[in-house]
């Protein structure tokens, strides 16, 4: 019999979540496709964190498309039941392909050397971007977010980018007139 298909969908920020649940349903004979790339890792091919990786994203992100065109089931990872922008969208296909869609919570996270220090190195909050573009809060003389915050976010597995923004939104909405004002 031809061993069953299955795609894994999830945020790389759960990349060990991913890779346990790629065992398990390895173990039990599916032919698994799992998205590989975790854009948070350092690798030549998009090297300094600032530059735009838009477009790698969205190759990625079409890519992993394909891989569930290909398979007879989606499983989404999803511990504690957090669905970001890009799977929320890859469960949206799988559904309008007609694929069957498994959520797996997967309980418990295993603390490893990276949660460790994750509780160790503290992030900065943002300063007041709207305003300007002020030096982290925490006084280094860097600017937000300092190498410690990117630590920080690096070992969540939290997405500079996406920090980044939603900080931007966050000020955007506080201050929705700054950029009138900056005008007069
Ligand atoms: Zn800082």
């Amino acid at each position: 019999m031809t061993p069953r298909v299955v795609c894994l969908c999830g945020s790389m920020r759960f990349e060990r979540e991913i890779r346990a649940v790629a065992i398990d349903e390895s173990l039990s004979g599916a032919i698994v496709l799992l998205p590989l790339v975790n854009l948070n890792h350092p690798h030549q091919a998009w090297g300094s964190p600032l530059r735009d990786i838009d477009g790698i994203k969205a190759d990625l992100d079409r890519l992993h498309l394909a891989k569930i065109d290909q398979a007879d089931e989606v499983i989404v990872v999803c511990p504690g039941g957090y669905i970001g922008d890009s799977t929320a969208r890859e469960i949206a296909y799988a559904h309008q392909q007609g694929k069957p869609v498994r959520h797996h919570r997967v309980v418990s996270r295993v603390p490893d050397v990276l949660d460790r220090i994750a509780d160790l190195v503290p992030a900065c909050p943002p300063p007041d971007i709207a305003q300007g573009y002020d030096p982290c809060p925490c006084g280094r003389g860097q600017s937000w977010p300092c190498s410690l915050t990117r630590a920080a976010w690096l070992a969540r597995g939290l997405d500079v980018h996406d920090e980044i923004r939603a900080a931007c939104q966050v000020a955007a909405n506080k201050w929705p007139m700054t950029s009138e004002e900056g005008v007069r």
